[in-house]
C-alpha cells in the first residue's frame, strides 16, 4: 500500500472478506505458483552487496515502470540502480541469503535486457 486510500480500501475488503468460488481459489493458487519464484518481497535480507547493486530496485523495475513511467529508465536513483546491477560479479552471496531462493542472478540478467529492450523500442520510436 502506498497511501491512505488504499488502506482504507483494504480495510473496508477485509472486514466483509467474501467467499470464493473454487473457479477464484484455483486462479488465485496458479498466480501465487506464477510469482513464487520471481516476485521479490524487498525485504533486503539478500544484503549487503559486495557491487552495492540495490537488488530490490533492479528486480522491481519493471513494476516501477509501470507505475512512474519510462522516464525512470533514463535518469535517477532507478537508472543508477540499473548501472550498479550491470556491475553484478555473480558472486552468488546474495542467492543463498535470500529466504525464497530467487534466481537472483538470472532475474537480474533478465531485468537489464527488458531495460535496454524498453529503451531501444523507446527511443526508435520517437527518432
Ligand atoms: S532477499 Fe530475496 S526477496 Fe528479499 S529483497 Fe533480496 S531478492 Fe528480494
Amino acid at each position: 500500500m502506498e497511501h491512505k486510500d488504499l488502506f482504507e480500501e483494504n480495510w473496508k475488503i477485509f472486514q466483509h472478506i467474501p467467499s470464493l468460488t473454487e473457479e477464484e481459489k484455483k486462479e488465485i493458487e496458479e498466480i501465487r505458483k506464477r510469482h513464487e519464484k520471481v516476485f521479490c518481497r524487498r525485504c533486503d535480507y539478500c544484503q549487503p552487496c559486495s557491487e552495492e547493486i540495490p537488488i530490490q530496485m533492479v528486480l522491481g523495475i519493471r513494476s516501477m515502470v509501470k507505475r512512474m513511467g519510462e522516464g525512470i529508465l533514463l535518469k535517477g536513483r532507478h537508472r543508477e540502480a540499473i548501472e550498479k546491477g550491470r556491475k553484478c560479479s555473480a558472486s552468488e552471496m546474495c542467492k543463498e541469503r535470500c529466504p525464497y531462493q530467487l534466481p537472483i542472478l538470472d532475474l537480474i540478467e533478465e531485468n537489464l535486457r527488458w531495460v535496454d529492450e524498453k529503451i531501444k523500442s523507446s527511443y526508435s520510436m520517437r527518432y
